[in-house]
C-alpha cells in the first residue's frame, strides 16, 4: 500500500508530441486516489500505469485549458460504464461547471452515479477540501486565465502506543484511543504515566505543492514553504524567456529559484514545451539553482 505517493500521468504541455501527454496527475494517499488535472489520454494512461479507477473520488482542476480537462468527459463516461455509484467532486474555478454541464447533458444521461461541483476562487488560498486523512488548499497562480495550484497536506497521524508500556500499566482498552491522541494515564493509585512513556511518535506529516500553469509568481512562496515536494511547471527553458512571459509560463530556471526560495525539500518540473525534444537541458538549468531537480515524467511515481 502506498504511503503518499505521486503518480505523474501527463507532463507535456497543450501542443500534443510523442514524448509526452498532456497534464494529468494522481495522489495516491493510503490508497485513496485525488487527481490533479485531466488533459487528453488520461484515462489511457491510468490502465497503463495500473491506476485503480474505483478508488477516484476526487478531481482538482487547476484552470480551463484545455491540455488540463479535455480529459474529463471520456474518463467521466468510463467511470459510468464501469459501474461506479459513488459520488464523484469536481473542484476547480468557477468555469469548470459550465465547460461539463452541457457535455454531461448530451453525453452523460442516466449516470449512475452523481457529480458534484465544488467551485472556488482560484485568487484566493484557502481550504478546498478536507477527510480524514487529508486537507486540500488552493494557491493562487499567475496565468492568462484564473488558475490554481494545490496543496495537498497530511494530516497528523496518530502516535504509535508501545504494547509493553500499556500492558505493564494496565490501561484499559477504552483509553488507548486517547493515549494515541496524546493524553496521559492515571493509574487507580493516583499515579500519573506521562505519554511519552506509553508511546512513540508517528511519522511527521507530508505535504505537496502542484504548480501549474503559472508564470515566476513569488507570492506562492510562503505558501509552499518547506514543503516535502514541489511540482512546478518549466514550460520553458531560459533562453526562450521572453516567450515565457508572453505566455504566463516559467523557465526552469524560475522553478528552481522559486524552489530554492521556498527551501523546499525536492523538486519536481514538468509541462514541458513541445518545442524541446531533449529535456536534460531544463534540468541542467535548474540543478543550477536547485541541485537535484527531478525531471518529470510520463509513469513517474514519487514518494512524497
Ligand atoms: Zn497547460
Ligand atoms: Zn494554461
Amino acid at each position: 500500500m502506498a504511503d503518499f505517493d505521486i503518480n505523474i500521468l501527463g507532463c507535456g504541455s497543450a501542443l500534443p508530441t510523442t514524448r509526452h501527454l498532456a497534464t494529468s496527475q494522481i495522489i495516491d494517499l493510503r490508497d485513496k486516489l485525488y487527481m490533479i488535472d485531466c488533459g487528453e489520454g488520461t484515462q489511457v494512461q491510468m490502465r497503463r500505469m495500473r491506476i485503480k479507477f474505483s478508488r477516484l473520488n476526487h478531481i482538482f482542476i487547476s484552470h480551463l485549458h484545455g491540455d488540463h480537462c479535455f480529459g474529463l468527459p471520456g474518463l467521466i463516461s468510463t467511470l459510468g460504464m464501469l459501474g461506479r455509484n459513488g459520488e464523484l467532486v469536481i473542484h476547480g474555478p468557477k468555469e469548470i461547471e459550465s465547460y461539463m454541464r452541457p457535455i454531461l447533458d448530451i453525453f452523460c444521461k442516466g449516470l449512475p452515479y452523481e457529480i458534484r461541483f465544488n467551485l472556488i476562487d482560484p485568487t484566493t488560498h484557502s481550504l478546498v477540501m478536507e477527510d480524514r486523512s487529508l486537507s486540500v488548499y488552493s494557491i493562487p497562480l499567475k496565468h492568462r486565465i484564473p488558475c490554481c495550484g494545490y496543496l495537498f497536506a497530511e494530516k497528523a497521524k496518530e502516535a504509535h502506543i508501545i504494547r509493553e508500556m500499556t500492558d505493564f500499566y494496565q490501561v484499559p482498552v477504552r483509553m488507548m484511543q486517547e493515549i494515541k491522541r496524546g493524553a496521559d494515564f492515571v493509574t487507580p493509585e493516583g499515579e500519573v504515566i506521562p505519554n511519552a512513556r506509553l508511546t512513540r511518535p508517528a511519522v511527521a506529516p507530508k505535504r505537496y505543492a502542484y504548480c501549474s500553469d503559472t508564470a515566476f509568481h513569488s507570492s506562492i512562496i510562503p505558501i509552499i514553504e518547506g514543503v516535502d515536494l514541489l511540482y512546478h511547471e518549466a514550460t520553458f527553458a531560459e533562453c526562450d524567456a521572453a516567450r515565457a512571459k508572453e505566455t504566463f509560463h516559467s523557465t526552469a530556471r524560475q522553478a528552481a529559484e522559486i524552489a530554492y526560495k521556498a527551501q523546499v525539500k525536492r523538486l519536481v518540473i514538468g509541462h514541458y514545451s513541445a518545442r524541446y525534444e531533449d529535456m536534460a537541458p531544463l534540468k541542467k538549468e535548474a540543478d543550477k539553482i536547485f541541485p537535484g531537480t527531478i525531471l518529470g515524467e510520463e509513469g513517474m511515481r514519487l514518494s512524497v
